[in-house]
């Protein structure tokens, strides 16, 4: 399958190699291995037949972030094995039902009431979802997630992280796996890299708080900014444009 860009047109398994390359080269730059990453390919707004494409070309993981959106793509593409499903956006609780009953991974738990929810559907389907705290180290407005952005020097900003760590990991079928963040929009790879690199160092410090879950996975970097958030630790990289072009919508 053929994709624009640059006003050329390259196939997705060339793009896919294209990125892989580009994530091996990150991980050598501070010795870590490529094997500790996984690409999330980010398929929103593409079809079915991109995601085969990708598949084929060898991916695994594939990311959504609308319900409705996920919910059919996903069962026009049961049929391939092993394909995970990471939800990665901010999920609505009157819309969580599909996310409950077929997503492997949930990278938004950005409030105590979506665990809560998906908590009572999960244990209706007998299934459990590894997640990851949706944290906003940026301090912009427009994005989700625990509110971060002063969390070395503001103690109301950790207890309140802290108690709704509590409360989540009270939830049994929420499996706790690390933190999800977002850049900032345009802003300098100075200060994308800070917040990358702030949000391992919270991780690092939850993990001493709470030992008890498990705090290794960090889901950050996007086509314009993965390789700076490789060299800060991510462990899963969301990658849409990169390996599909750019969206219609
Ligand atoms: C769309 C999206 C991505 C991928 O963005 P690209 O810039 O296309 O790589 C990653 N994470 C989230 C939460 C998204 O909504």
């Amino acid at each position: 399958m053929q994709v624009a860009y640059n006003g050329g047109m390259i196939s997705i398994a060339d793009r896919i190699e294209q990125v892989q390359a580009r994530v091996a080269l990150a991980a050598q730059r501070v010795d870590r291995s490529a094997e500790s990453i996984t690409i999330v390919a980010v398929s929103k707004t593409h079809s079915a037949d991109a995601i085969r494409a990708a598949y084929a070309a060898g991916l695994r993981h594939f990311g959504e972030n609308r319900s409705g959106e996920f919910e059919q793509k996903q069962a026009k593409l049961a049929d391939l094995d092993g394909l995970q499903w990471h939800f990665i956006g901010h999920l609505q609780t009157r819309q969580s039902l599909p996310v409950a009953q077929h997503a492997d991974q949930f990278h938004a738990v950005d409030r105590v009431k979506i665990a809560r929810r998906l908590q009572r559907q999960l244990d209706q389907f007998g299934r459990n979802l590894p997640a990851y705290l949706e944290v906003n180290l940026s301090g912009e407005t427009s994005k989700y997630g625990f509110a971060c952005d002063q969390w070395e020097t503001d103690t109301r900003q950790r207890e309140h992280l802290l108690s709704a760590v509590a409360t989540i990991a009270d939830l049994p079928r929420i499996e706790m796996r690390g933190l999800m963040t977002m850049a900032p929009w345009g802003a300098a790879d100075g200060v994308i890299r800070t917040v990358f690199r702030r949000t391992a160092r919270l991780r690092d410090w939850l993990q001493e708080e709470r030992p008890d879950l498990n705090w290794n996975a960090l889901s950050m970097g996007m086509t314009d900014d993965f390789e700076l958030a490789i060299e800060e630790g991510a462990t899963h990289l969301r990658i849409g444009r990169a390996i599909f072009g750019e969206r219609e919508t």
